[in-house]
């Protein structure tokens, strides 16, 4: 097989289990291997480390799939999904519910594939060239070892433009229905896997929302960037006394209230269509528990700094117009901050407005966006419980 030979002393981490090999680390690549090949990877001297896929218009050139002389045939792909079966039934509780990350890329070892479950229909997400060669086979895989009723796939991402690829969506396999009801943690809710945000729920902030269920009995719940108000039901499923989605989109908000009618809590329930930054400027506050949880607001390295100061200004706003004894879910799902950078750009804000709060508790992604010790980039979602004095 072609294979890629790395520069020297650029094996480390490989030998680690890293998956990701930087154009930087590479010394030469034989002929013929094109974009979303897979080839052999040998250190400088020529030592087998394993197999990955390739893609010249990628910084990362490389994503390693086998790190042995275990070649990437159907044996092994089979292997690496029902390895990902397992670790969800094997791992913490998910709770109870019919909606779950099956397949998340690097930390199930297999980069650049997002399989979700919703009831028993299956949607994927395929993010790179390499996985998008492999994607007949493990479709072919997912319905021999999870029978779903239908596939859908979502690949409609804009990271896909970097790897050379359009974006795509479609059926797959089966029917997938225009509307799927799941239940999580007995709430209902119903999903729109393929116009919804993502694959159509956000099955990362589950563990939150039943953080947020739990601490909300008799106050009143705010929830900005509340998408189709997950965390609102789950307030309201908690005992909260009312609950506020605000959202800047129309089609977000009326799925929230179907959503709260959905599990009878439609005259508890209020929508408001805003931008975030100018109602927290506008509104009065009156709200026990608030969920702050905006889309990614750093998408790069280099907009590190404007995205912190829209954390910042999220978290101020609040700071100053909230009541004391307020407990606040404050939520930062950009990868590239890390808790503690998130934790000074919260501070800074609450510094800012004079105004002190203690961090009660500090947590992730659920189990089933398992991250892999080999990859801890992979890790996104950082959310802070503060109680606000
Ligand atoms: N908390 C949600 C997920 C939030 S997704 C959940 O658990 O399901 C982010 C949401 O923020 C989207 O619904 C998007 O419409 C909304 N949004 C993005 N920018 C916004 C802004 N400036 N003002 C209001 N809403 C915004």
């Amino acid at each position: 097989m072609a294979h890629i030979r790395l520069r020297k002393n650029r094996e480390k981490s490989v030998l680690q289990g890293h998956p990701w090999i930087f154009s930087g680390a590479i010394h030469e690549i034989d002929h013929g291997i094109g974009d979303g090949d897979i080839a052999a990877v040998r250190d400088f001297s020529g030592a087998h480390l394993g197999y990955g896929y390739y893609n010249s218009k990628t910084q990362i050139s490389v994503r390693m799939l086998s790190f042995s002389t275990d070649p990437v045939d159907d044996g092994f792909l089979r292997r690496l999904i029902i390895s990902a079966i397992e670790k969800r039934k094997a791992g913490p509780s998910l709770g109870r519910t019919t909606a779950c990350r099956m397949i998340f890329s690097e930390g199930d070892f297999l980069p650049g594939l997002i399989v979700d479950r919703y009831n028993n229909h299956l949607v994927i997400q395929i993010l790179t060239l390499g996985m998008e060669k492999l994607k007949s086979r493990i479709v072919s895989i997912l319905e021999e070892t999870l029978h779903p009723e239908s596939v859908y796939e979502r690949s409609d991402h804009e990271g896909r433009k970097l790897e050379g690829l359009s974006e795509s969506s479609g059926q797959l396999a089966g029917t997938t229905p225009v509307e799927i009801t799941i239940n999580e943690n007995g709430a209902s809710f119903n999903v729109d896997v393929m116009r919804g945000q993502k694959t159509g729920f956000f099955l990362d902030q589950r563990d939150s929302r039943m953080l947020v269920r739990s601490l909300s009995k008799g106050r009143k719940a705010l929830n900005l960037f509340s998408y189709t108000g997950g965390f609102s039901v789950q307030a309201l499923a908690g005992g909260a006394t009312k609950a506020t989605c605000v959202d800047a989109s129309e089609n977000a908000l009326i799925a929230a209230h179907a959503n709260a009618m959905l599990n009878g809590y439609g005259d508890k329930h209020e929508t408001v269509r805003a931008d975030i930054f100018q109602y927290l400027r506008e509104a009065d506050i009156e709200a026990g528990i608030i969920v702050c949880d905006p889309p990614a607001l750093v998408k790069s390295r280099n907009a590190l700094e404007a995205g912190c100061r829209g954390y910042k200004d999220l978290n101020l706003q609040i700071a100053k117009k909230c009541r004391p004894g307020t407990m606040l879910l404050t939520c930062s799902c950009s990868r590239f901050i890390d808790m503690d950078l998130f934790q000074k750009v919260v501070f800074s804000a609450f510094a800012d407005a004079g105004r002190r709060a203690a961090i009660l508790g500090k947590f992730g992604h659920p189990a089933d966006h398992p991250v892999s010790i080999f990859c801890p980039e992979t890790e996104y979602l950082k959310s802070m419980l503060l109680y606000i004095e």
